[in-house]
């Protein structure tokens, strides 16, 4: 599978705006880019640090997992995420090893980055996220 980093870390904040206050003016590490990611109905924003990057989530609607995940269990860590040199040799050797997942096959995360999501009851109650980047 051949993980080489930790990618990011994703939190759930009920505002970007709101959150940026903090991760730029008091700590100040500075975001390069907000995008949408219609798919998954959030909007994230990147603070790179070092070699890996802080993502903030906002959910773009109350369906959105990161809403229902903050109706749960308020703003904080949502997910851990690591990167893979070849995602689909990861799923594919997950699968092999009989590990519960939540995607079967890549999907589109943000930056252009190809993502699958690890169910947490397989990784120690973390929500891992399988990252390659273009
Ligand atoms: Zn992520």
């Amino acid at each position: 599978m051949k993980p080489t980093a930790i990618d990011h870390i994703g939190i759930a904040v009920t505002s970007i705006d709101e959150a940026l206050k903090f991760w730029e003016q008091s700590l100040g590490i500075k975001c390069t880019g907000v995008e949408e990611v219609a798919e998954q109905k959030v909007k994230t924003a990147f603070l790179p640090l070092g070699d890996t990057e802080v993502e903030l989530l906002e959910a773009t609607d109350p369906e959105s997992p990161v809403a229902k995940f903050i109706e749960k269990k308020g703003e904080g860590i949502h997910h851990l995420a690591i990167r893979v040199q070849n995602l689909e040799e990861a799923l594919e050797k997950m699968k092999a090893l009989g590990l519960r997942m939540i995607d079967e096959k890549p999907r589109y995360g943000a930056g252009g980055a190809r993502i699958a999501f690890v169910h947490p009851r397989t990784a120690g109650g973390v929500l891992l996220e399988l990252s390659e980047r273009p």
